[in-house]
């Protein structure tokens, strides 16, 4: 263990100083939810994906449609990374999606795209596990802190283990079915959907436990561009012991997409790109 250094004498008033949030987001964009709740009762059901167990699928969405994910059978969590259909380079941003709306998602909170387009690719609108807030652990729902399981991780905790099943190679696999090129390095950290993490006190280790998501919970997306979804079965299951491996016992997701007629769209268009003008101040 490393030397712990002498605290200064005024060690207690340097910690009481009050924290500042780094980004208020009263700035923001407005988000429209009662647009967004009207357009989605007069959109229909297109499509309906199911994501087998410790497996990922791909789906597509356009722009003003909205996806739902579904846990269908039994407690399961999924890894979430979005791309911009029309340039897969544009991906979901969880870092910054973090340091705007914080570690867990909720209702009215946004997924950000990738430097330099910074937009919102698809707003949260519904949340059946909205109840959960904070548990005792400092424990919640849908997380963007974690990164996604994956099979190199792996490789250097198991002293060698090969597992081709992890979240990372299950969304590579997907996004190279759905006709992407170079997939793996377009794969990016993730939303746990339905997966309860937090920090824990004493160390400030990235924990999870088992998630509690029940048989017929959902959460469902506004899209604000068109965007291919790519969901991965998470080889943890519920997470409540271990992921990389098949000891958890692991159930489907489902994923059902709803196109809107462009007239419930009237008024509404897909948010443009960052106008940062990428000089940089050379
Ligand atoms: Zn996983």
């Amino acid at each position: 263990m490393p030397d712990i250094p002498q605290p200064p004498q005024d060690a207690d008033a340097r910690r009481a100083v009050a924290p500042v949030i780094c980004y208020p987001v009263d700035t923001l964009p407005a988000v429209d939810l009662g647009l967004m709740a009207r357009s989605r009762a007069s959109a229909t059901s297109v499509s309906r994906v199911m994501v087998p167990p410790r497996d990922g699928r791909a789906f597509r969405v356009p722009a003003g449609g909205f996806f739902r994910i579904t846990c269908p059978e039994g407690p399961q969590v999924g890894d979430l990374n979005l791309f911009s259909a029309a340039d897969p380079t544009e991906r979901f941003y969880s870092g910054k999606t973090r340091a705007l709306h914080g570690t867990h998602l909720g209702v009215g909170d946004r997924m950000w795209s990738s430097f330099p387009y910074l937009r919102p690719m698809a707003t949260l609108v519904e949340d059946t596990l909205g109840w959960y807030g904070v548990d005792a652990f400092g424990g919640r729902v849908h997380d963007v802190i974690g990164t996604r399981c994956d099979p190199y991780t792996h490789w250097v905790l198991s002293d060698g283990d090969q597992y081709h099943h992890c979240c990372h190679s299950n969304l590579t696999r997907a996004l190279s079915d759905e006709g992407v090129t170079g997939a793996e390095a377009l794969v990016h950290d993730v939303l746990n959907v339905f997966m309860c993490t937090g920090f824990t006190q004493d160390t400030g280790q990235y924990f999870m436990k088992a998630s509690p998501v029940r048989t017929g919970d959902y959460l469902e997306f506004f899209a604000e561009i068109d965007l291919i979804g790519v969901l991965s079965a998470c080889p943890g299951g519920d997470c409540g012991a271990e992921h990389s491996s098949d000891v958890a016992a692991c159930h489907p997701l489902q994923v059902d997409v709803y196109e809107t007629p462009a007239e419930a769209l009237a008024g509404w268009a897909p948010p443009v790109v960052n106008g940062y003008d990428r000089t940089h101040g050379r």
